[in-house]
């Protein structure tokens, strides 16, 4: 039965995995809004299971071999969503309008948490957890799915609903893309076996302690707030993001008032590592737009050491095309030890459609020891995504499931967004 199981979560839905800390995310991030009308809006009863299919959608494209569902990972198309929400339904939505706005940011959700769960979580256990899991080539993402779930606990599927007839000319409106209705139920349906499945499988102690050791780092991190990437770290960013989204439902055109989600290390963090060939030295901006990637380059992001002197830097906006998130390492291979950098972000990032950010970022951290050193220096940077918020009050779920590779033809690549 066990096997069964397995198979059933791991192979014949072929991506359906990472659904329950999706889920969790999702859920989570609530409590990171501040009071207001997205907070009252979004903890509303009746508009959870919105909530939580958005958060599922994109991942029915895996399971059922069809692109739909990488296409509505990103902005582009949850964009053009956000745009139909605009023209058909006005704030405070007291009509079916508010399905619309908890779906949408359930598919945002999701999105932001896969770029930024990759770009710091995944690239700091590519090298923790080298020699096990990803030479073994098992499936990071189904492991931390089903060890999440063991740690807060197994989820059930909400019934399912999506935007069936308003997404199939979404998609060939504004992505040319032909996908019906049947197929995305289909998918729907997979997401709910998955978790089913992980919720099962995470009640077997004999399968949880197979996937801790196939991935102890990312295993043993997952509930740790100051760790990039992790459960905690990527809530308070989902709910940063929920803002801005809720700004552009109002009308804001622009980046917001709010252009930069957070970043790691947070603010004034010290012991920060030094070696660039080792991911722990990442540095990370996450943005509130999906950016143009011809807006960024290696000045994009300017590193002071404490002389006041520039610290050459490679930036790369991981996943490229109206992805959030930068990744930041210093060229000359380490950071120096025992030093402060200051790491300034001018104005003039882009959007994948030309908004412009038209503010500056600082933030500052240093490699010299904390003053209470500990044996793992990265985890006295206190809040690691840097959202500003109390690191470590509340545990998440995350998401699992990646995209494996940014496809050719997105929307912004095909220019027809
Ligand atoms: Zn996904």
């Amino acid at each position: 039965m066990l096997l069964g199981l397995l198979f059933m979560a791991a192979s014949a839905p072929a991506s359906a995995n990472g659904q329950t800390t999706h889920a969790w995310i999702s859920v989570h991030a609530l409590a990171h809004l501040p009071p207001g009308e997205l907070r009252d809006l979004l903890t509303r009863e009746d508009l959870e299971p919105y909530l939580l299919n958005g958060t599922m959608f994109p991942d029915g494209g895996y399971a059922v071999g069809d692109d739909y569902g990488e296409r509505a990972h990103w902005e582009p198309f949850q964009s053009a969503y956000l745009g139909w929400i605009r023209g058909q339904h006005d704030a405070p939505y007291d009509d079916e309008g508010a399905q619309h706005v908890a779906f949408l940011m359930g598919l945002a959700s999701h999105g932001l948490a896969d770029q930024v769960f990759d770009a710091m979580y995944m690239e700091r256990s590519k090298t923790h957890d080298a020699a096990l899991g990803w030479a073994e080539g098992e499936s990071m993402d189904e492991a931390t799915d089903v060890v999440y779930a063991q740690r807060v606990g197994p989820r059930e599927p909400p019934e399912e609903w999506f935007p069936g007839a308003v997404f199939v000319s979404l998609f060939a409106e504004a992505q040319g893309y032909t996908v019906n209705e049947e197929t995305m139920s289909e998918g729907m349906f997979w997401l709910s076996v998955a978790i089913a499945g992980v919720g099962v499988l995470s009640e077997q102690e004999d399968v949880v302690a197979e996937y801790e050791r196939q991935f102890p780092w990312a295993s043993a991190h997952l509930t740790d707030a100051t760790v990039p990437g992790s459960p905690p770290c990527e809530g308070e960013l989902v709910a940063l993001y929920w803002q801005a989204l809720w700004a552009r439902l109002q009308g804001e055109d622009g980046f917001g008032e709010r252009p930069y989600l957070g970043n790691a290390p947070a603010d004034g963090a010290m012991g920060w590592p030094t070696t660039a060939s080792h991911p722990d030295a990442l540095l990370h901006v996450v943005v509130s737009r999906g950016l143009a990637p011809s807006s960024v380059s290696d000045t994009s992001v300017v590193v002071t050491d404490e002389a006041g002197q520039d610290v050459p830097v490679t930036v790369r906006v991981f996943y490229g095309e109206a992805s959030h998130v930068l990744n930041i390492a210093p060229a000359s291979g380490a950071w120096a030890a025992d030093t402060d950098y200051t790491v300034d972000v001018p104005p003039g990032l882009l959007s994948f459609d030309g908004a412009a950010i038209e503010s500056a970022h600082r933030f500052s951290f240093s490699t010299r020891p904390p003053p209470e050193p500990t044996p793992e220096p990265i985890k006295e940077a206190p809040g690691g995504c840097g959202g500003g918020a109390a690191a470590g009050l509340v545990v998440f779920g995350l998401s699992a499931r990646r995209r494996r590779a940014r496809p050719a033809h997105s929307a912004a690549a095909s220019g027809k967004v």
